[in-house]
């Protein structure tokens, strides 16, 4: 049984063949710059030498095209034909409060997410993008769409309402939904295995921290609260975007600066987070490197944040009641021990202890750095939101019995 398992950007694509007997990956590969000058498809099948195409791809449905091409290439690919692939499970963004968990893709399906696009203008229509390629090139064959907010349908209306009118929520849906429920999920069941406990017998707090970031409170297996919210704008300081701010800070930054309200929005989005007040970058390696010299603005990006995901921990300690077991997975919490520490460090009364050098050097992709006499199991594990998607379209699939 093979799986395609695809991540459509507004330029970019994401993808990875994955065979669900071992569920180890075939393939994988990434086209970049889609739309504009310099795009490039670089694929690898496992075992193989790297192939890169470097040429004009205008549309999702072109580089799908290159994509399926280089799959089945005798020297660089993976198969013999497409034929093989039995499903392909497409990461969607926004699913508003339609669909909690995965859905094989058929017209109603579509005609759901095209209205959710108004909820994410800038994810949707390239997830639908890709899906209608898709169907282009491999009529017939049956796809599950695998949401971001999916898994964060769970959480009661105390946490997901906005304190606006409640008109704004009955009629435009405004409110909080949360995104990478796919990786929440996932971090949430790889715990509770490392833990050997069952999942609905544990409270967690899962902290994604990459490039976009997102804590959530994980209460018997299901999602209780998220710091995301509408957009992914909301919650943690991140790479790039503010996180939570006094709202009235739109309206004065658009009247201070005399730009658009769009304007705001993408500095917010852009050119804000760590970026924003460091001045110099919004990769945490390149902050803390700044940070050793004498930086004070990198410094202070780096306290800004750590001090947002404390802030979290604690609302959800209180919201669940406690907690079991924390869990970091992202680009920096995978590898940031320092950022890992600065986080932990000083929460010994709430029986959080972690082991300074179990924290700098992590093994494997899933690893314990609480102390054996922490209340709370602290760990990493590394993100595979493409095996997560895997296994939902693999399960969909067979459940309406197409294999
Ligand atoms: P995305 O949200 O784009 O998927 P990732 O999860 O890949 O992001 O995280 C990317 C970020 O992870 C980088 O911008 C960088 O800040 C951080 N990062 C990656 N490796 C390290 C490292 N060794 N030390 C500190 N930070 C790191």
């Amino acid at each position: 049984m093979l799986v395609l398992v695809l991540n459509c950007g507004s330029s970019s694509i994401k993808y990875q063949l994955i065979s669900m007997n071992d569920e180890t990956v075939i393939a994988k590969g990434l086209v970049e710059r889609l739309g504009i000058e310099g795009s490039r498809l670089k694929h690898e099948t496992i075992g193989k030498d790297t192939y890169v195409l470097q040429k004009p791809m205008q549309t999702h449905t072109e580089a799908i095209g290159y994509i399926m091409d280089v799959l089945v290439d005798p020297e660089y690919g993976a198969l013999k034909d497409l034929s093989e692939i039995d499903a392909i499970g497409h990461r969607v963004v926004h699913a508003g409060e339609k669909y909690s968990s995965s859905v094989l893709i058929n017209d109603d399906v579509m005609a759901a997410l095209e209205e959710c696009v108004d909820l994410a203008p800038l994810h949707n229509p390239p997830n639908m993008d890709g899906i209608r390629a898709c169907q282009q090139v491999m009529p017939g064959r049956p796809m599950v769409a695998v949401f971001d907010t999916a898994f964060h349908q769970t959480m009661r209306p105390e946490s997901y309402l906005y304190a606006i009118p409640y008109d704004a929520y009955e009629k435009f849906g405004i409110r909080k939904y949360g995104f990478h429920g796919t990786s929440h999920k996932y971090m949430a069941i790889r715990a509770a295995e490392m833990m050997n406990v069952d999942v609905n017998d544990l409270k967690l707090i899962t902290c994604h921290l990459g490039n976009g970031a997102s804590v959530s409170a994980i209460k018997h297996g299901r999602s209780v609260d998220t710091s995301m919210g509408l957009t992914p704008l909301e919650g943690l300081v991140m790479g790039t975007r503010s996180g939570d701010m006094d709202p009235s800070v739109v309206a004065v930054l658009t009247d201070k600066l005399g730009i658009s309200h769009d304007e705001t929005i993408e500095m917010l989005n852009k050119k804000s987070g760590v970026l924003g007040i460091s001045g110099i970058s919004s990769d945490f390696r390149d902050l803390e490197a700044a940070m050793k010299k004498g930086d004070k603005r990198a410094e202070l990006a780096l306290r800004v944040f750590a001090h947002k995901v404390r802030f979290y921990i604690g609302a959800y300690i209180a919201e669940m009641n406690g907690v079991d077991a924390i869990v970091f997975t992202g680009g920096i919490g995978e590898n940031d021990a320092y950022m890992r520490n600065l986080i932990l460090s000083n929460l010994g009364n709430l029986g959080i202890k972690i082991d300074r050098t179990k924290n700098a050097s992590i093994t494997g992709d899933q690893s314990f750095l609480s102390t054996d006499d922490s209340r709370v199991a602290v760990m990493v594990i590394t993100s595979k939101e493409e095996l997560m998607i895997a296994r939902e379209t693999y399960d969909i699939v067979r459940r309406n019995r197409y294999i």
